[in-house]
């Protein structure tokens, strides 16, 4: 096996108990990095089309990368995969903080569960071995609470992820957290744990990621560190929260569920500012080794009751629970986070679904007899974070709203499917696919196609390749920020695993990647193009006020650029057979073209 790796996987059956390992193919490693690359390949082969999201056969895996937990500049991440119970289809979701190392120094690249559990478990993997125990003394507790428990069992270099009440009790955008704010936030991922009664995991251990060459990996560290200094000073200080004000002036995050405008409908944003968002602050910390250290934990809270030790808001949680439901106090920002954080809900969902509730409030399809008499309005902070704890609790009309808004629209009915801002059943990441963030080629399409809807963290489309080995290795997708993304990827890649290969050769493993997680999608029957998206997304009607008055994206262009430059069918989205024999990819192939659907070769003559 290729260094970087720790060359074993485990599968654990929680319905019979059964662990097992096995050793991780070489050959997974080089076509398909790690992360959600190894994951959406196992899966694919591993699993049928068509199982029950929440069901035994329903595979949940957690996956480090070839540079997790190595000298690599920002290799900490691991990624947590599964059908998703959200979208129905591909799920993915990343993070960063402690564990995917730990995980490798416990020994193992990745492990996967299938089957249900007849009662709540955690996984203790300790240095090589790996044991279900007993989880019932956790189960009900937050996931601070699961995490301080774990740790103080084990000691101070054991790491867990785990799932809070909301994972527990199945809500459909729950997350894995661990770190005490580190979240796999979308995919719904921590109900998939919820169901199969999976509280935890915990990686203990002491083994060292082999790696090929200690002293180029460690040079080109520096040299990214130098690269990427003003970067990293400013994300240190600020974090990704340095432009929450800015960002709901400019066009960029969205206002009042997506249908505002910054500038006339919150035109005071000075509680957002990067100062207000840092004004709490108790100390700054960071993922495993990252020299950018851009988190940190807050004081105890002052308006809010939170403790000391919530997680500093990130940017997707100010712009969620900040412009989107036209709230600008900061601390009731950070109230929200702490409870998704300690119950376990993603912030972006929660966020998105609090927004989609309060316009639901305003046209009387939710009254005050439903919210238990919250006043639920735009920028109202207490009833914001009322309706939170009871989201996050499944009480009242929380449990309504807690499998998000596209289930909550279905259920609530009176229209509310008007207000409910989705994609394939996912809510969006706070950057306005109008105000151009990630390029003309990308902004809309990257929401609608990619096989996790709704995500803007993953990218679509050949300009993302490199993004997705990155991501497949471990790296963090700030890391891009800090320098040439590209020669730090391939560098890293080859001073580790000591595989000499060109960017080119990445390039083609990043399209493999992007091409099995698509066609996982499809056979759930999910075709991306026929996605639903709503019309505040991409400016139909267009706002007629504001930075983007008059903007409507053109999503048919970029989903018909992005499909031919990827040699996938524009209508089906199904990838052509040359392009999946190209990409080595025969089994797929075989299985989406079998002999009667492939055309027949034309002679001449
Ligand atoms: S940049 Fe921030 S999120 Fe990324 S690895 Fe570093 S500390 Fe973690």
């Amino acid at each position: 096996m290729a260094r970087g790796y720790m060359g074993k996987l485990l599968f654990v059956d929680l319905s019979t108990g059964e662990i097992r390992e096995e050793p991780l193919d070489e050959n997974l490693g080089r076509d398909f990095i790690g992360g959600y690359g190894i994951g959406a390949r196992i899966l694919y082969s591993r699993q049928k089309g068509g199982v029950d999201p929440l069901g035994p056969e329903n595979t949940l895996g957690l996956l480090t990368g070839p540079l997790t937990g190595t000298p690599a500049t920002f290799g900490c991440r691991y990624a947590a995969v599964a059908k998703s119970p959200l979208t129905h289809s591909w799920g993915d979701a990343n993070s960063g903080g402690h564990f995917g190392p730990h995980l490798k120094f416990a020994g193992y690249d990745g492990v996967f569960f299938t089957g249900i559990s007849d009662r709540p478990v955690y996984l203790l993997i300790d240095n090589g071995k790996a044991e279900l125990k007993d989880a019932a003394h956790l189960w009900g507790k937050d996931t601070y609470c699961t995490e301080d428990t774990l740790e103080a069992e084990y000691g101070p270099t054991s790491k867990v992820v785990s799932i809070g009440p909301t994972g527990e009790k199945v809500a459909l955008v729950a997350c894995i957290m661990s770190n005490r704010g580190d979240a796999a936030g979308r995919s719904g991922l921590g109900a998939v744990m919820g169901s199969k009664k999976l509280k935890a995991v915990v990686a203990r251990g002491n083994k060292e990621v082999p790696v090929v060459d200690v002293e180029a990996a460690n040079k080109l560290r520096k040299e990214h560190i130098a690269e990427g200094k003003p970067f990293l000073e400013r994300f240190h200080t600020y974090g990704t929260g340095g432009h929450g004000d800015t960002s709901a002036h400019s066009g960029d995050t969205p206002v009042k569920n997506w249908g505002g405008v910054g500038v006339v409908d919150i035109p005071d944003v000075s509680g957002l500012n990067k100062d207000m968002i840092i004004a709490n602050l108790d100390r700054r910390k960071g993922c495993w080794h990252c020299p950018a250290a851009c988190k940190g934990s807050l004081k105890k809270g002052i308006e809010y009751d939170y403790p000391t030790g919530n997680h500093r808001l990130e940017y997707e949680t100010i712009g969620a629970f900040g412009a989107n439901c036209c709230n600008t106090n900061a601390e009731s920002i950070a109230m929200a986070s702490h409870l998704c954080n300690s119950y376990g809900m993603d912030t972006i969902s929660a966020g998105s679904i609090i927004a989609f509730a309060i316009e639901c409030y305003e046209h009387g399809i939710i009254t005050k007899a439903d919210t238990d008499g919250i006043d639920l309005t735009w920028g109202n902070h207490r009833a914001l974070v009322a309706m939170t704890e009871k989201l996050v609790k499944r009480e009242g009309l929380g449990d309504v709203l807690a499998d998000g808004v596209k289930v909550a629209a279905e259920k609530l009915g009176k229209g509310a499917e008007e207000f409910a801002v989705h994609i394939g059943g996912q809510e969006l990441g706070m950057h306005d696919p109008k105000a151009g963030f990630f390029g003309d080629k990308m902004t809309s399409a990257m929401y609608h196609m990619d096989a996790t809807p709704g995500r803007h963290t993953t990218g679509f489309g050949p300009s993302q390749f490199m993004q997705y080995v990155s991501s497949s290795a471990g790296l963090c997708m700030h890391g891009g920020l800090a320098g040439n993304h590209a020669k730090y990827v391939v560098g890293f890649l080859s001073a580790v695993t000591g595989w000499d290969r060109s960017e080119e050769e990445l390039l083609k493993a990043g399209e493999r990647i992007a091409n099995i997680r698509h066609v996982f999608t499809l056979r759930e029957g999910d075709n991306p193009i026929e996605r639903k998206v709503h019309g505040r997304i991409i400016g139909r009607p267009p706002q007629t006020e504001g930075p983007l008055a008059g903007v409507m994206t053109d999503i048919e262009a970029q989903d018909y650029w992005n499909l031919g430059a990827l040699d996938w069918d524009r209508v089906t989205t199904k990838p052509s057979k040359d392009k999946l024999l190209e990409l080595g990819l025969d089994d797929v192939a075989e299985e989406l073209w079998p002999p009667q659907d492939t055309p027949p070769e034309v002679r001449p003559g």
